[in-house]
């Protein structure tokens, strides 16, 4: 059991160019469950890397319950690695696979007996300890892999996309099981994926990394609610929030035409920042349709997704130059264009229920619910 610690940790792999991982601050405390994600090429494997001692750490530290590893080789950072390819050897048994590490580092056979046995009985595989790999589903041999992390007790477990390899179904049914695996033990566990439904739904906590930056480093629920900057807001969540870079105006900021009313604070913040457009965040399940005659984001939808609980409407509001009496063009807004773009404003994703009764083609009105709304700037991205 352990914590851990990045303290300004950054890999540069060339010379002179840009770090893989730039000045890394993060700590985790004993027993969390930490997701790093990102795009790809973020810098989440080259982050944990350098945590195993697969990877120089060209500035900064890191450290495990106090220690700098800075210098320290991998086997003796105590650490048990799953990766993608967690390639078990196709010719011994479940049980010989298990014990395998052990064997390694010269743990006799009765101990290694018992713990392959205990390890066994945590992932369900007492049953398959005389098995071949090969007579396993690919979710058994995950459970076999991570039986190899577990015998070794480690004081800190590293993923590298250990699901990957599993089909949809097996891949969320593992990554419960992973994580109620990783409560019971109570080890320090670093995961990295670029899916960010994993990392919601398995992190403590959840760092966000973009080219090679620490974007947001906070509990799942934070990160939806409080997103720090325009990138993580249209990065977590699915299907993606609603961000449009519209200009403010004496009511409030206006898209596709109409001023969406900001509550009095949200203005106060704006005008602080002495900004004339503002990036706004609405998600998805944040827009209501109103009736006809009511004021709103005007839309027509182009696709609908039944999910049967909910449906999700992709649609595109639609510019003032669209609809024959609109003269609201003066923002810049050419004449003509057959959608909202010029207002910042192309496509738009609303979350209703199942049975809304909305058909592709529909024009609808959007209006969202103001209270939730999130601000950024429309040149940084910052959270406002
Ligand atoms: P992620 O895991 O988020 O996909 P990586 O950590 O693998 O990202 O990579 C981060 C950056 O470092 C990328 O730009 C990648 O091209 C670069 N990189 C990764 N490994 C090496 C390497 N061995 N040599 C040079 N550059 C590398």
């Amino acid at each position: 059991m352990a914590d851990v610690v990045f303290d300004q940790a950054s890999r540069i792999y060339t010379p002179g160019a840009k770090p893989a991982v730039d000045r890394l601050d993060l700590e985790i405390g004993d027993g969390e469950f930490v997701v790093l994600v990102g795009p790809s090429g973020s810098g989440k494997s080259t982050a944990l890397r350098m945590l195993a001692g697969l990877e120089e750490i060209d500035g900064g530290a890191i450290r495990i319950d106090g220690d700098n590893m800075v210098g320290v080789p991998s086997r003796d950072r105590d650490i048990a690695m799953v990766f993608q390819n967690y390639a078990l050897y196709p010719n011994k048994t479940v049980g010989e696979n298990m014990a395998f590490p052990l064997r390694m580092a010269g743990v006799d056979k009765s101990e290694r007996a018992e713990k392959v046995r205990d390890a066994a009985r945590i992932l369900g595989l007492t049953d398959y300890l005389d098995r071949k790999p090969g007579a396993l589903s690919g979710g058994q041999r995950q459970r076999v892999a991570m039986g190899r992390a577990i015998v070794r007790e480690p004081r800190v477990f590293l993923m590298d996309e250990p699901l990957s390899n599993l089909d949809a179904k097996m891949r969320v049914s593992t990554r419960t099981e992973i994580a109620s695996l990783q409560r019971r033990l109570g080890v320090t566990t670093v995961y990295v994926t670029h899916d960010q439904v994993e990392a919601m739904t398995m992190g403590d906590r959840v760092a966000l990394l973009a080219d090679g930056r620490l974007q947001q480093f906070a509990t799942p629920a934070d990160l939806y609610d409080r997103p720090a900057n325009a990138f993580v807001a249209g990065f977590i969540g699915s299907p993606a929030m609603n961000l449009f870079t519209v200009p403010v105006t004496e009511k409030g900021a206006r898209i596709a035409g109409w001023d969406v009313p900001l509550p009095r604070d949200a203005r106060a913040t704006i005008a602080e920042h002495g900004v004339q457009t503002v990036t706004i965040g609405i998600r998805p399940e944040q827009w209501r349709i109103v009736g006809d005659g009511e004021e709103g984001v005007p839309a027509h939808v182009d696709v609908v997704e039944e999910l049967g609980s909910d449906a999700f409407l992709y649609g595109r509001p639609d510019s003032p130059a669209d609809g024959a009496a609109a003269g609201g063009a003066e923002d810049g807004a050419e004449n003509g264009a057959e959608n909202g773009a010029e207002n910042g404003a192309d496509t738009v994703v609303v979350r209703t229920t199942g049975r809304s009764g909305v058909r592709r083609g529909d024009r609808i009105t959007l209006v969202p619910d103001t209270e939730g709304l999130h601000l950024f700037h429309p040149e940084s991205g910052e959270r406002l």
